[in-house]
């Protein structure tokens, strides 16, 4: 495929191959740009911020319910190309489409929604002659980075918004997933999107991204992924609008008083889902010890019945990693787990890149797999006597994305509620909720600011004021 720069669909000479994880099969070719594309990208965004612009609110609207239908009818088309570059299963990918059809219609909606409101200026003395409002304008050029894993979701959550609030974007999406991306383009042309409102430039975030992320032109960034890179991104960035969206190591507490079943049940899925390379998976788990042993029979029945495989297969419950070498990491961590004392309660082993969905106990605090983010199939299970421990524990870890507490008892879900430290809670629930319209971003080491289509409006647009002196009043 290639990539739209300028207004136009280019290719490069040098080429970059995406491949599916499963059999390695090469599915295409992406060019990578240059540091020259770069600056054509950032000139060319100039010009299209100013287009972007002049798009009335219900035209901007109109193209973002367009670009909705369009996903919606070809929605096979989406789920199996996000199935093939990533690592979800087809049934995984269905559920990104659907959600990335609800992001679109949501960003049209939220577009004939920005409005500003009008400032008393006579509240103060000085001011009686003036009147005057504030209205929201785009920032200009939006910078969007995005990872791999939810590759047209997460790519959604930034255009759309972005587009809503009359900016233009330079995206640049992961370079092993770039192709849900560029259908994305298409089909957001397709709608009526002006050319150069977008550029989506393919290639290595370590080539590309000092010069894309430093540059004045951009105004923000928008970006989604690691820690690393984003504490580069923030140190290169300069004067801009920030937006970061990073990982976690997702607790849960459940109370010996939970539906264990029902807890069991979610936790699976939340800690396996795309095969844990999502940044609200469940990674540690604290269960109160008269429940401990009740959960962890259920937890280990459940992941044992997991079928791993072909993501195409539509029995297959969980893929591979994005990369035999990301295995490979999480296959070194669950190594290490057990050396410092940890049991594998289930899973454990490795072929290629399919990792076992794998279950844990007695990690040791020392043990990279309890205080980093995995980013893979792994869950470690904790035994804890009383609440106040169990908070502590799992606010002991400097991330904070999501965090869920189970229990049927009101005032120690409360207390759960209340004493997670985190972005989002949820409460008899996994840390796998997210609803594409909520605040979304965490604290600590997870992020700064807010997604979430109404929220990433605010960060992608700022208010001005308007004052009018008329002494004749
Ligand atoms: P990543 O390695 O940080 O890459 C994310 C994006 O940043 C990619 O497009 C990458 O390009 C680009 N990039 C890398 N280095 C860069 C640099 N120096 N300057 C500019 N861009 C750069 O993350 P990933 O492995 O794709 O995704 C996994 C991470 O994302 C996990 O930590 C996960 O928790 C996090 N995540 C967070 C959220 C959230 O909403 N909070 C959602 C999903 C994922 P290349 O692909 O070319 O390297």
């Amino acid at each position: 495929m290639e990539m739209l720069l300028a207004g136009e669909w280019v290719d490069r000479p040098n080429k970059i191959e995406v491949r599916d994880p499963f059999d390695d099969a090469v599915l295409d070719t992406v060019p990578a740009a240059t540091v020259e594309d770069v600056e054509t990208a950032l000139s060319a965004a100039v010009g299209g911020a100013r287009i972007a612009r002049d798009i009335t609110t219900f035209e901007r609207s109109r193209i973002l319910s367009a670009v909705a239908e369009e996903v919606e009818a070809r929605s096979e088309y989406f789920a199996n190309t996000i199935a093939r570059e990533g690592s979800k299963t087809i049934r995984e990918a269905r559920k990104e489409v659907s959600r990335c059809i609800n992001t679109l219609r949501s960003s049209a909606e939220e577009a004939r929604r920005i409005h500003g409101e009008t400032i008393p200026f006579d509240s103060f003395p000085g001011g009686e002659q003036r009147r005057g409002y504030y209205e929201r304008i785009p920032v200009g050029v939006v910078l969007a980075i995005t990872p791999f894993n939810d590759p047209l979701n997460l790519v959604a959550h930034k255009l759309g918004p972005a587009i809503a609030g009359g900016n233009s974007v330079i995206l640049k999406p992961a370079t092993v997933t770039p192709l849900s991306a560029i259908k994305l383009t298409e089909a957001l042309l397709e709608a009526g999107l002006p050319k150069d409102v977008l550029q989506t430039v393919t290639g290595h975030g370590a080539v590309l991204g000092d010069a894309l992320v430093a540059d004045e032109r951009v105004r923000m960034i928008s970006f989604t992924g690691g820690l690393e890179a984003g504490r580069r991104i923030t140190t290169r960035a300069g004067l801009k609008k920030i937006g970061m969206e990073l990982g976690s190591n997702s607790p849960v507490v459940v109370w010996k008083d939970a539906d264990l079943e029902w807890a069991a049940e979610t936790c699976v899925s939340g800690a396996f889902w795309a095969a844990g390379q999502n940044c609200i998976g469940v990674q540690r788990i604290y269960i109160h010890r008269e429940a401990y042993d009740r959960f962890r029979e259920l937890f280990v029945e459940r992941t044992r019945a997991y079928r791993i495989g072909d993501k195409l297969d539509e029995t297959t419950d969980m893929g591979p990693m994005i990369t035999e070498t990301e295995a490979a990491r999480v296959e070194r961590w669950i190594d290490d787990a057990r050396e410092k004392g940890a049991t594998v309660l289930a899973g454990g082993s490795r072929d290629g890149a399919l990792v076992e969905p794998t279950v844990l106990e007695d990690v040791p605090n020392n043990a990279t797999l309890h205080f980093e983010e995995v980013f893979g199939p792994t869950v470690n299970l904790y035994a804890v006597d009383d609440l106040e421990e169990a908070i502590e524990k799992a606010n002991s870890i400097n991330y904070g994305l999501h965090a869920a507490g189970f229990s049927r008892d009101l005032e120690t879900a409360y207390r759960m509620a209340d004493g997670l430290d985190a972005g989002g809670v949820m409460i008899n629930d996994s840390t796998d909720y997210r609803l594409d319209s909520m605040p979304f971003g965490g604290i600590k080491n997870s992020g700064l600011g807010r997604e979430g289509i109404r929220f990433s409006l605010q960060e992608m647009t700022e208010p001005k004021v308007v004052c009018w002196y008329l002494p004749g009043i």
